[in-house]
């Protein structure tokens, strides 16, 4: 059965979004969500929870390695490729 206008803009009355709260990172003052470990350092209440510092490291280093055996296996015509990708990453 079709509502009336009113009807349908009172229940659309709840539907707006809300911001996110964030709090400020004590370690490094970048915003996280609160009572959850900051995504950026890996702190959480002064403690380092996660070395997300090591963790990047590794991941660079294993997708360096990736790209290599790319290009070993594929020549010039994969280096063009990844080259593209790293300038798009950089961004
Ligand atoms: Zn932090």
């Amino acid at each position: 059965m079709r509502h009336t206008r009113a009807h349908t803009a009172n229940r659309r009355s709840h539907h707006a979004l809300k911001s996110p709260t964030l709090a400020v990172c004590s370690n490094c003052g970048s915003h996280h969500r609160p009572h959850h470990m900051c995504l950026q350092c890996g702190f959480y209440k002064g403690r380092q929870v996660i070395d997300l510092a090591s963790q990047k490291e590794k991941r660079t280093a294993r997708m360096q390695a990736k790209k290599e055996a790319i290009k070993a296996q594929f020549g010039s015509e994969a280096e063009a490729v990844s080259q593209k990708e790293v300038s798009a990453e950089k961004q």
